[in-house]
């Protein structure tokens, strides 16, 4: 291809030809990143979420680096690790930008001249050659199945973060599962069995805890029933996170998604920890404030308390640091 086919509607028609659904859900179930075994890697699966959302918004999912930075950026500090700097939290979407698999990802300058994945994967670079990434004609094509899209972000979302992050994420993208689901084709190509949570681990988390939130020791009940009590994994099931009670939680369900979200974290000697970031202005938003400091509610005898194994990798991996002194 020259630079003379340099049309802003080719882009992404490159890699032309035909795409299977199965070699689709591969591509995207092995997506690669530098980060070594334990560290989360959600860059390049946030960016394509939010390519889908862009694609079922407007039919397209062309977008320049200037209009993904902002949006992708956020996505990756809400719902990824925590990051070194403010300066490093404003550019996060440039590494998926950049390395982003080839065979998903078109990516050109403003002369429509391809940019490979060797270039820096720096703001200023991608902003001064106008980068315009689109996923190729033939994923879209695929996309353009409302049941393939659902099945390929569910599988993202499986992947790479808890269940109610899940639902957070969909909803910043502008996914609507069950609307895709319902127009969609029924694919159930993407589901690995393997990763399905051990029958049974709910309950016995819940039972060793009492039914008690660990961290408010919230135990209410509808009737007989306990209700908006769960088991929270504190390494993630996504994250290779086993299904035993010494890698879980019983928490309500408000602190069950403070905790996913990295509001809450624990300390090695097991006392709650409440993000720097986190605000609130309200007696019962400030409630939470009110945790930090204090002790986990211990499991009843005969099962072991939270391991610091987990602990630690919720902590690197999930709870939001606050970096004073980052410009
Ligand atoms: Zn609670």
């Amino acid at each position: 291809m020259s630079p003379t086919d340099a049309d802003p509607g080719y882009v992404g028609a490159g890699g032309g030809g035909t795409l299977a659904r199965g070699e689709f859900f591969t591509l995207a179930a092995g997506l690669t990143d530098a980060r070594g075994a334990g560290k989360r890697a959600p860059h390049k699966p946030l960016l394509l979420l939010w390519l889908f959302g862009q694609f079922a918004a407007t039919g397209s999912s062309a977008a320049s680096y200037q209009q993904a930075e902002a949006p992708v950026s956020q996505l990756i500090n809400d719902f990824g690790p925590p990051v070194a700097s403010v300066v490093a939290s404003r550019q996060r979407a440039a590494m998926p930008f950049v390395h982003l698999e080839r065979e998903l990802w078109d990516l050109r300058d403003a002369d429509g001249i391809p940019i490979g994945s060797d270039v820096p994967e720096r703001r200023p670079q991608l902003l001064g050659r106008g980068a315009v990434g689109r996923l190729r004609a033939p994923v879209e094509h695929l996309l353009a199945d409302p049941g393939v899209m659902a099945a390929a972000a569910r599988l993202l979302l499986e992947q790479h973060f808890t269940p109610i992050l899940a639902e957070l994420i969909c909803a910043e993208v502008g996914l609507d599962m069950a609307d895709l689901d319902l127009a969609g084709s029924v694919w159930k190509g993407g589901l690995d069995r393997s990763k399905l949570r051990r029958r049974g681990f709910a309950e016995e988390v819940l039972r060793a805890y009492a039914y008690r939130c660990a961290m408010c020791g919230f135990d209410g009940a509808l009737g007989r029933h306990p209700v908006a009590i769960e088991a929270a994994h504190v390494r993630w099931h996504s994250q290779d996170g086993p299904d035993e009670v010494t890698n879980a939680l019983a928490l309500c369900a408000l602190h069950h998604a403070l905790f996913d979200l990295g509001v809450l974290g624990i300390t090695e000697d097991r006392l709650i920890l409440v993000s720097e970031l986190y605000v609130a202005k309200s007696p019962a938003g400030q409630a939470v404030d009110a945790l930090a400091g204090k002790p986990l509610l211990a499991p009843r005898p005969r099962h072991s308390p939270v391991d610091v194994v987990h602990v630690s990798w919720h902590h690197a991996q999930v709870f939001k640091h606050y970096h004073l002194g980052a410009v």
